[in-house]
C-alpha cells in the first residue's frame, strides 16, 4: 500500500494480519516501527527486515499513523497504551481495512467493494457473496475477518470485486470505509466486552452502512430498522431486508422465497427450497442480503440464482457432509453453545442429535421448544450428565461418550428408521475436553462419517 510512502508508521500487533499488514506498508515506502508483545512474533518480523522497537520509545510526533491489529483495545474497557499515545500526539489510529481503503480510493475508485457486518451470518453471507461473484467468472478477492488477511489479496483494479468481512473491531479502525454495497445483517447484544454498551457498538456497525453507496440492511432487529432510517434521510440508498414480513419496499423472505417489493410491484428473485446449504430462516436473511448486494454490484439474478444453487456452505457450519438413502449427516460443530445450535436443529425435521462437550452456563434448558424435532440424543463428553437430566422424559438418550461411539449409534438408528432424516453433529458446548478445537472436532465427525458402509459424500 502506497498511501503511506515515505512516511513513518507505528504498528503494534505482528499476529498474521499484523504481519501481513507491516508487509504492505514496507513494500509501499513506508518507514515501520513494529512491535508486539510476543517475542517470537517480533523475531519473526526482523528476520523479514521489518523494523521494531518498543513504542514507548520513538518519537510520537514524527509518526504519521498507528495501524493496530483487530483484537488490539481501542476504546474498552481502555484504551491500548500505543492508543493513548497515538491520542497524545494527534496521531490517526487505523486498521489494515482502511489502508485497503485508502488504496482502492487512490488507484481504483470504481472497483467494487462489497463489505459485510452483522452480529451473526457475517461469515456465510460473505462466503455466499463470494461464491455467486466467482461462479459468475468475475475477479472476486475474499477476505478480512473471514479469514484472509486483506492486505494479502491481490491489489484493488476497476473490474475486480472485493467480498470482505468486517467485525466491528476492523470497521472502528476504519474511519473512511465506503463500500459499493455495504450489508448490516443483523444487531443483537453480543461483543459487548470491547464495545461497552449496546449504543456504541450499533454505532460502529452503522458507519459501515452510513458510508457505502448502497446499503443492505435487516430490519427485523430495532436497531437495524433505526439505522436503515437514519442512513436513508442522510441520502444513502437503501435495500431492505426481512426475513420475518412482507415489506412495502425492499427484499424479504417468504419461506424458502426471496422476494422483492417495488412500490406496489412483487417479484419472485429466487427460491431456496432445494438448497441443503441455505436451509433455515437465518440463512433466507442471509440469502437476502446477498442477493440485494450482488444486484447492487450489477450482476444478473440468472448469474446469483445459478450462485446461490451451487453454495457449497461453510465448513463445520450447519454443513451437509453426506448422505446414505434418506439419511443426511451435518457438519455444525461450530455451534459451540445453545444460541448457535438453535439454527441447525430450527431447519430440520427428523434429527438424530450429537451433543455434549464442555458446556456453557445455562446448557441446552433454551431449546426444549425445539426437543420435538429431535427423535434422538447421543450425548458425548463432559457434558453428558447435565444434558441427561435436561432432556429427561422430554427426548430419548444415551450416553454415548465418544464421537465414534455416538456416530456409530446414531447411523444405525438413522438407518433403521429409513426415513427422511438428519444425523447432525450441532454439539452445543466447546470442544476442549476431547478436541482441541470446533475444527478438529468437525473434521473427525467427517472422517468419522466418511467410514460408514453405503456412503456418498456431500463434499470433497
Ligand atoms: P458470523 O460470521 O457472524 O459469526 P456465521 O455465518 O459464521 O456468522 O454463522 C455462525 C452461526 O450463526 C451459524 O451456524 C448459525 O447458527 C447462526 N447464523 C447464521 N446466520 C444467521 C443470521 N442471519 N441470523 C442469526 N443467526 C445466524
Amino acid at each position: 500500500v502506497t498511501t503511506f510512502a515515505g512516511r513513518n508508521v507505528a504498528l503494534f500487533g505482528l499476529g498474521g494480519s499484523g504481519l501481513a499488514t507491516a508487509r504492505a506498508l514496507v513494500a509501499g515506502g513506508a518507514h515501520v516501527t513494529a512491535w508486539d508483545d510476543n517475542p517470537d512474533s517480533v523475531a519473526k518480523a526482523n528476520a523479514e527486515g521489518i523494523a521494531t522497537g518498543d513504542l514507548h520509545g520513538i518519537n510520537w510526533a514524527e509518526q504519521s499513523a498507528l495501524v493496530l491489529s483487530p483484537g488490539v483495545p481501542l476504546t474498552h474497557p481502555k484504551p491500548h497504551w500505543t492508543v493513548d499515545l497515538a491520542h497524545g500526539a494527534g496521531v490517526e489510529v487505523i486498521g489494515d481495512v482502511e489502508l485497503f481503503v485508502r488504496e482502492r480510493r487512490a488507484h481504483a475508485p470504481d472497483c467494487p467493494f462489497i463489505a459485510i457486518t452483522g452480529t451473526n451470518g457475517k461469515s456465510t453471507t460473505t462466503a455466499l457473496i463470494a461464491h455467486i461473484l466467482k461462479s459468475s467468472g468475475r475477479d472476486t478477492q475474499l477476505g478480512g475477518n473471514i479469514g484472509t488477511a486483506i492486505l494479502t489479496l491481490d491489489p484493488p483494479k476497476a473490474d475486480r470485486f472485493y467480498v470482505v468481512e468486517c467485525s466491528s473491531y476492523q470497521i472502528d479502525l476504519a474511519p473512511t470505509i465506503n463500500p459499493t454495497a455495504g450489508i448490516l445483517l443483523n444487531l443483537t447484544p453480543d461483543h459487548l466486552d470491547r464495545h461497552g454498551t449496546m449504543q456504541h457498538y450499533a454505532d460502529v456497525k452503522e458507519r459501515l452502512v452510513a458510508g457505502a453507496q448502497t446499503a443492505v440492511i435487516g430490519v427485523d432487529d430495532s436497531y437495524c430498522t433505526v439505522i436503515a432510517d437514519r442512513v436513508e434521510r442522510a441520502g444513502v440508498s437503501v435495500k431492505r431486508i426481512s426475513r420475518r414480513g412482507v415489506l412495502p419496499t425492499g427484499l424479504y423472505a417468504e419461506g424458502t422465497r426471496i422476494l422483492q417489493a417495488d412500490g406496489g410491484n412483487t417479484e419472485l428473485l429466487a427460491d431456496l427450497a432445494g438448497i441443503d446449504t441455505l436451509k433455515g430462516s437465518h440463512n433466507a436473511q442471509n440469502a437476502a442480503a446477498a442477493i440485494g448486494a450482488c444486484l447492487a454490484v450489477g450482476v444478473s439474478i440468472e448469474e446469483i440464482r445459478a450462485g446461490l444453487k451451487s453454495f457449497p456452505g461453510l465448513k463445520h457450519r450447519m454443513q451437509p457432509v453426506a448422505r446414505i438413502g434418506n439419511v443426511t449427516f451435518v457438519n455444525d460443530s461450530k455451534a459451540t453453545n445453545a444460541d448457535a445450535a438453535a439454527p441447525a436443529l430450527s431447519s430440520y425435521d427428523r434429527i438424530y442429535w450429537i451433543a455434549g462437550g464442555l458446556p456453557k452456563a445455562g446448557g441446552i434448558v433454551s431449546l426444549a421448544p425445539l426437543f420435538p424435532r429431535i427423535l434422538k440424543t447421543y450425548l458425548i463428553g463432559e457434558a453428558a450428565p447435565e444434558f441427561a437430566a435436561t432432556l429427561g422424559e422430554a427426548v430419548p438418550y444415551e450416553i454415548s461418550g465418544t464421537l465414534d461411539r455416538a456416530v456409530a449409534h446414531a447411523a444405525a438408528d438413522a438407518l433403521t428408521d429409513g426415513g427422511v432424516s438428519a444425523v447432525m453433529l450441532s454439539p452445543a458446548c466447546a470442544s476442549f475436553d476431547q478436541f482441541k478445537n470446533f475444527e478438529v472436532r468437525g473434521d473427525a465427525f467427517v472422517a468419522l462419517v466418511g467410514n460408514l458402509d453405503g456412503v456418498t459424500m456431500l463434499i470433497e
